[in-house]
């Protein structure tokens, strides 16, 4: 059986590698993201494993399904990039991963940390022998008030690791976890808005339907926030609007951002870009100010993450083609 991997990594080379050899599976790794221009390359697959840069819409999954390749796997646990309907109807089985949340949420607490103690500006005065104080006084977790957005997987080890801090923890899923309930308090979207000092995102983008949220934070529900508020989003960028982000930096409404994912991403993160002529001034300007920090889409990106992806990607291709069935199966 054989699979071919796309937008893969130097450093997943390995674990593939090791995964091919434990599971017999042949696989071809390919650097470049899978497209309509180059489907070829994936005949005679079971499936195809990507990540984020490959985009798989309708007409992308009718060619793969006409080349007989009847299994997507994505080496993430967002498939924003994936057009499930389309997969569905034209019967191409659909994984994700599901490597451990830690490492995100140990990622978010450490957002968290760095923008409540001005890390950001207190690194740059450090570069010039700045020691200085004046401006750099932070806040503590304990007497702050925290509202988690999202509370599955990565929420609720988020919740967790903040009951060691002695803040007070509020909640906002449309399906409350008993087990985040005992620590957290569940309240309405607006009260979760209206009380507290830092709010960080842990759910899925959601572009259409009943359901969606792009743009969840916008203005109206900036306004609805906290005077300084601190916003985390260590989720995906699309579910705050880049705009107005911008604005309510610029009036101190919003009191500092901790954003490991941004609108608009995409054509940036993992590349080296450093000679580029890059024309996203919206990136550009919202990460010169000292009381933003930005990187590049990485909260995931950890030794035991990365084999996990790679593995339940070559594991969960074969599992489906052979069986139909495998635990991260979607559609
Ligand atoms: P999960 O499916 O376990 O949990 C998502 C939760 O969000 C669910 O409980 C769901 O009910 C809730 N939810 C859905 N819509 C909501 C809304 N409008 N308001 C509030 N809650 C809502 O997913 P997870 O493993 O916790 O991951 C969450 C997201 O984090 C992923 O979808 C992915 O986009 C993102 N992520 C980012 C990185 C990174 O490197 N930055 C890494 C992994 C995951």
């Amino acid at each position: 059986m054989k699979i071919a991997a796309f937008d893969v990594r130097e450093d997943e080379r390995a674990d593939f590698a090791n995964a091919a050899e434990r599971t017999g599976v042949e696989v071809e790794l390919h650097a470049e993201a899978l497209t309509a221009a180059n489907a070829e390359l994936a005949r005679g697959a079971a499936g195809v494993s990507v990540l984020g840069h490959s985009q798989l819409g309708a007409e992308l999954l009718e060619i793969l399904k006409g080349m007989g390749v009847a299994v997507a796997a994505t080496r993430t646990i967002g498939v924003n990039h994936i057009d499930l309907d389309a997969a569905k109807r034209l019967g191409v089985a659909v994984l994700n991963a599901d490597y451990a949340p830690n490492g995100v949420a140990e990622y978010t607490v450490m957002f968290m940390l760095l923008v409540l103690r001005n890390y950001k500006p207190a690194l740059w005065r450090g570069q010039v022998y700045d020691f200085s104080l004046e401006g750099l006084q932070g806040r503590e977790m304990r007497n702050l008030t925290v509202g988690v957005m999202g509370t599955g997987r990565i929420g609720r080890t988020v919740i967790r690791i903040l009951t060691g801090f002695g803040c007070k923890i509020l909640a906002y899923d449309p399906y409350p976890n008993p087990e985040a309930a005992k620590v957290a308090e569940y309240v309405d979207i607006d009260t979760l808005y209206a009380k507290s000092d830092l709010i960080t995102l842990h759910m899925p983008l959601i572009e259409h339907g009943h359901n969606a949220n792009k743009h969840i934070i916008n203005r109206d529900s900036i306004a609805r926030m906290k005077d300084g508020v601190v916003l985390i989003n260590c989720a995906r960028g699309e579910l705050m609007d880049l705009e107005a982000l911008i604005d309510n930096i610029e009036a101190k409404k919003i009191g500092g951002l901790g954003l490991d994912t941004v609108e608009t991403e995409e054509e940036l993160i993992h590349r080296d870009r450093r000679t580029d002529i890059l024309t996203n001034r919206g990136i550009a300007y919202l990460r010169q100010f000292p009381n933003v920090v930005m990187t590049q889409h990485m909260a995931f990106y950890t030794d035991a993450a990365v084999r996990s992806m790679v593995d339940h990607s070559v594991e969960g291709i074969k599992a489906v083609a052979e069986t139909g069935e495998y635990r991260t199966r979607l559609v």
